[in-house]
């Protein structure tokens, strides 16, 4: 018998039925003694174009029921090596951006005060830059891994200075971010001028744009990325529009030959070793998710974020 908190299993109460929190863990509070704590932030008033992302936790929970304990690939046992709990959600204002941000930031302190590594199901990609936040008062400058379509380093989007396309200039400006160590993988279409992607690129990130990745193996790319963090501490943030839209068309933006879901696991699976701080899954819209495979294909994302944590035991 393991002493921490296991899901509830398929085999005790059917998987469509009981309460839908994320992999059927218990439910719990910031005050538990945790070591992970998954937690919702349904924010989608800082996206630029189709909304719907503050469904996005309900539905990952949802779609979260049949993922089972083990990692048949990996043997990574999450649940039998952290206490984990799913801790609910961010209680947001979605009259107000600021306020929201806010508010993310003020939630998010109270884990790191805690000792609890946050992993996060969103809501759009601005939840990120009130987590860093409340993160680098911790750990300082972070590495990140950042998979996205989109760079999200405008300077301003309407005049604002934060929403879900301007979070990454924002926190490297605020000095959240160590640039040098950042990495972000599956940019592409189309910008508003041809130097978006140069601004990060003059301050030391690594762009690695999706026609880079096409037709091979992310594990080389991954190698790389693990001898450039070190022991860094390094957030990953995973927004779904990194990949394709053939595999996870319910997003907001949505951008033609990205990743594929294998890649996806490849990127995840390749940050395991490193002093992964904290990890983020963002912008799935369930509205435009009509088969729900979005959020089942989320829903597993979160799982292998869970077992590429520090701690977690593998059988071997
Ligand atoms: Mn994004
Ligand atoms: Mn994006």
């Amino acid at each position: 018998m393991s002493d921490f908190n296991q899901p509830l299993s398929g085999n005790e109460m059917p998987r469509f039925a009981g309460p839908a929190s994320m992999f059927r863990l218990p439910v719990a509070t910031i005050a538990a003694d945790l070591d992970v704590g998954i937690i919702g932030v349904p924010l989608d008033i800082g996206t630029s174009n189709r909304a719907g992302s503050r469904y996005g936790p309900r539905e990952i929970r949802a779609e979260s029921v049949l993922v089972r304990p083990y990692s048949m690939a990996t043997g990574a046992a999450p649940f039998d090596s952290l206490q984990i709990a799913d801790v609910g959600d961010v209680a947001l204002n979605t009259y107000n951006l600021a306020a929201s941000i806010e508010r993310i930031e003020a939630h998010f302190e109270a884990f790191t005060a805690a000792d609890v590594k946050p992993v996060s199901l969103g809501g759009d990609h601005t939840i990120t830059l009130p987590i860093l936040r409340a993160l680098a008062r911790r750990h300082g400058p972070m590495a990140v891994v950042h998979v996205d379509a989109h760079a999200d380093m405008n300077d301003t989007m309407f005049g604002e200075r934060e929403t879900h396309g301007t979070i990454f200039r924002r926190a490297i400006e605020e000095n959240l971010i160590a640039p040098e160590k950042m990495t972000q993988i599956g940019l592409r279409a189309t910008g508003y001028s041809a130097e978006d992607f140069d601004w990060a690129r003059k301050r030391g990130v690594r762009v690695v744009q999706a026609e880079a990745c096409w037709y091979q193996s992310l594990a080389p790319l991954m190698e790389e990325v693990r001898s450039t963090v070190g022991d860094t501490p390094v957030y990953l943030s995973f927004d779904i529009d990194g990949l394709d839209p053939s595999v996870a068309p319910g997003t907001g933006t949505p951008e033609p030959a990205g990743l594929t879901a294998s890649q996806g696991l490849e990127i995840i699976r390749g940050v395991h070793g490193l002093n992964l701080i904290g990890a983020d899954l963002v912008e799935v819209s369930p509205p435009y998710d009509t088969t729900g495979n979005t959020s089942l294909l989320a829903a597993n994302l979160v799982f292998e974020m869970l077992c590429s944590l520090p701690g977690v035991r593998r059988r071997g």
